[in-house]
């Protein structure tokens, strides 16, 4: 059975859109010692939006932009949302496959496009100011047309205001942060700086930031708190898994054992301070 005092923290939690799964989630969401988050749509406000467009190779902003939003239109993924917003109009793109966590590719006007990250993509003479946009802490994706560069795009996608505090305040409860991001090591450096997160892994696929949760669970109690389908192994595999802004069709509340119905991070340390205090009245 569970005690009336979890089941009337449970119900309390509710109230603020914290959706604790079970008795069981909230005991051990009081045991939590390590925090693991998700940059992308977590941390970040997830709306990114193009900053710059750094033709090359006799291109034009105008020409990459629209190239891109052309096979861009296929994809879901956030990035996509961006170019197609800032590209005045598109052509057509025919026989466009995307690579989950490295980019996308298609037909276009009978030239071969292909839109991805730097790893995937070698910036070529590119290389010194995707890098500088990298370490102000934007994501650059690069462009190519037939093969050659044909030019870089810059996205800005901001730290959600309540972070930094956040951060502070879970430390001062003793609670270590980590960050797990599939974007550049440069990019999630310069935001976890902000942020204030020392532990900083960049450029996961899926199946390493569940490697890494399981990894450190093993230690000692670690949540993991992420938003995207991307996200659903990492949160099976911690102490507590916490879905942020799931609407009850995700995969990843499926496979939470917390779930924010809102993206307000600032919901955590109370939610924790709570589920503390439910813990010392059962044990
Ligand atoms: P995150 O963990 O930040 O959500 P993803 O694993 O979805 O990142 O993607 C990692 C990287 O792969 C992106 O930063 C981007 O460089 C590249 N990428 C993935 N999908 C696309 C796409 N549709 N268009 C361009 N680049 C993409
Ligand atoms: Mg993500």
């Amino acid at each position: 059975a569970v005690p009336v005092t979890v089941v009337s923290a449970i119900g309390a939690a509710s109230k603020f859109g914290v959706i604790i799964k079970s008795g069981a989630a909230f005991e051990r969401l009081g045991g939590i010692r390590h925090l693991a988050v998700d940059k992308t749509g977590t941390l970040t406000r997830n709306q990114p939006t193009v900053t710059t467009v750094i033709p090359a190779g006799g291109r034009n902003e105008d020409q990459v932009l629209a190239y891109a939003a052309a096979v861009e239109q296929h994809s879901t993924h956030p990035l996509a949302a961006a170019i197609t917003g800032a590209a005045a109009g598109a052509p057509v793109a025919q026989g466009v496959t995307e690579e989950a966590g490295h980019g996308i590719s298609g037909i276009v006007e009978g030239h071969r496009v292909a839109v991805g990250s730097p790893r995937w993509i070698d910036p070529g003479p590119l290389q010194a100011p995707v890098a500088a946009l990298e370490a102000e802490g934007q994501t650059c994706v690069l462009v190519t047309i037939d093969g050659a560069i044909a030019g870089a795009i810059a996205v800005r996608d901001e730290l959600r205001p309540e972070v930094p505090e956040v951060i502070r305040t879970l430390n001062h409860q003793g609670v270590e942060v980590s960050m797990l991001t599939g974007d550049n090591a440069r990019t999630a450096t310069t935001l976890a700086q902000i942020a204030g997160i020392t532990d900083v892994h960049a450029e996961l696929r899926p199946e390493d930031k569940a490697r890494i949760v399981a990894g450190l669970a093993q230690h000692r109690p670690t949540a993991m708190i992420g938003d995207g389908i991307n996200d659903a192994p990492a949160l099976a595999g911690a102490t507590v898994g916490i879905a942020m802004g799931a609407t009850g069709s995700d995969a990843a509340i499926e496979s939470a054992d917390v779930a924010f119905t809102g993206h307000d991070l600032s919901l955590i340390p109370p939610a924790l301070r709570h589920a503390r205090r439910g813990r010392a009245i059962i044990n």
